[in-house]
């Protein structure tokens, strides 16, 4: 492989080309495995990005790939429209709540949640509301690299300090601190109580990653916040937006992270997961309140909106999941996490160790430069992508037992080399 043009001239996620980092070749990738071009195999704890959940080069999904491909690989979906974005839809509504009710396919997570904030934000124009104009948040969130996204992620891991003149200013209130299973106080919530009954008639709507934040710091919390949220957007006549690209399809234990508070968002964005890591789609979806507020066209159309191949995917992946026994996997999953990762509590680099669902989180007190680390976890054959002060791995839901020991037992042991 010509790594060397690589190094050159690709960009990859978050570099520079003038300081290239280290990229790994892989010549193919099967079950939980990536098999490098230099014949090492690396088990993926990383679900390439939380995608990958029934793992690689499945023969189901194969197969729906490939039949669909025989079929037609795209149509444009101005005017046109197919079974597999129609099945697709159906399967959306179906495993969501009752409410949700109205699909918009965009092709990446970032792109769903700048359609889920125009979204909103027309909606609010259509009601007369024109005194909204910003959003309200935690701090800590990632919602995406595009503007609007950007401009909704933590003020400080994120990239507003680079791109501040061009970001739209919206309201950042602390980042919720009560964990998954704390008992909850009123105060957790005192400071965004306090935005929203100040500021409601110029927000559009509240959005965040419901119980787990993702790459904005890992950080999970106690579903009394979703239900206290709710509760506060009726109040104050204010829209709420989940952005569940990373926590949904199983991942945080319930099919959809908002499932563990019983409560319902106005617009669901979902990505990632969505089409088992074959292909990049996302879906927004909408309460039928929002999709009939908005009386004139919404403007948005992605050129490869809908894209067949990549729906065709989808429903299988969803398919494949509901007929598996994911919930037991993520659970047992979770508990193997828990009892095996929990030794590293007590290493003076670390901060806390935590587990959620098929998600494991071991913080350090300190960022730290991970590569040295990264390259010590590729020769124990497992694939990581620590940042900052967070090492967390999450893999896919058809690991066994034996596998995931050596994740956490290789974590451990390059753990204790860094004393
Ligand atoms: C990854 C992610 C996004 C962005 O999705 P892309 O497909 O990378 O654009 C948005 N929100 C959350 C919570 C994510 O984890």
């Amino acid at each position: 492989m010509d790594t060397q043009f690589d190094q050159a001239h690709l960009w990859h996620p978050y570099t520079s080309l003038t300081k290239p980092t280290k990229t790994y070749p892989v010549d193919s990738a099967e079950g939980i495995y990536l098999n490098l071009s230099d014949g090492r195999q690396l088990i993926d704890a990383m679900s390439s990005w939380w995608c990958c959940i029934h793992g690689y080069n499945h023969p189901v999904l194969n197969a729906a790939v490939v039949k669909q491909l025989n079929q037609m690989s795209h149509v444009m979906f101005g005017g046109l429209t197919h079974q597999p974005a129609i099945e697709l839809g159906k399967q959306l509504l179906a495993i969501t709540d009752e409410s949700l009710d109205a699909v918009f396919f965009a092709d990446s997570g970032s792109v769903a949640v700048e359609v889920a904030m125009k979204m909103a934000a027309q909606y609010c124009f259509e009601q007369g509301l024109s005194k909204k104009h910003r959003f309200l948040t935690f701090s800590k969130g990632y919602h995406g690299d595009t503007f609007g996204a950007m401009s909704v992620c933590d003020p400080h891991t994120g990239m507003h300090h680079k791109f501040s003149k061009l970001l739209h200013q919206h309201i950042f209130v602390q980042a919720p601190e009560c964990g998954f299973e704390q008992a909850w106080e009123q105060r957790y919530l005192a400071e965004f109580e306090q935005q929203i009954v100040e500021h409601h008639e110029s927000i559009i709507a509240v959005i965040f990653e419901p119980i787990v934040q993702g790459a904005g710091g890992m950080n999970f919390y106690s579903p009394a916040y979703l239900q206290q949220v709710r509760s506060l957007c009726d109040r104050y006549d204010v829209l709420l937006i989940f952005d569940e690209i990373a926590t949904g399809f199983g991942r945080t234990g319930k099919l959809f992270a908002y499932q563990h508070a019983a409560v319902v968002p106005d617009i669901l964005c979902l990505g990632k997961s969505l089409t088992g890591g074959y292909m990049t789609l996302s879906a927004v979806l909408t309460q039928r309140k929002v999709a009939d507020g908005i009386g004139t066209a919404f403007m948005h159309g992605p050129t490869f909106m809908a894209n067949p191949l990549a729906c065709a995917v989808a429903a299988a992946s969803i398919r494949l999941l509901l007929e598996s026994d994911w919930q037991n996997k993520v659970m047992r999953i979770e508990r193997q996490l828990l009892k095996e990762l929990e030794v590293n509590r007590h290493h003076p680099l670390v901060k806390d160790v935590r587990v959620l669902g098929a998600i494991a989180v071991i913080e350090l007190h300190e960022p730290m430069d991970w590569s040295a680390f990264q390259e010590a976890m590729v020769d124990r054959g497992v694939w990581v992508r620590p940042f900052m002060q967070l090492l967390y791995v999450m893999p896919p839901f058809i690991i066994e037992p034996a596998e995931l020991t050596h994740i956490t037992q290789s974590l451990t042991i390059t753990l204790n080399e860094l004393k």
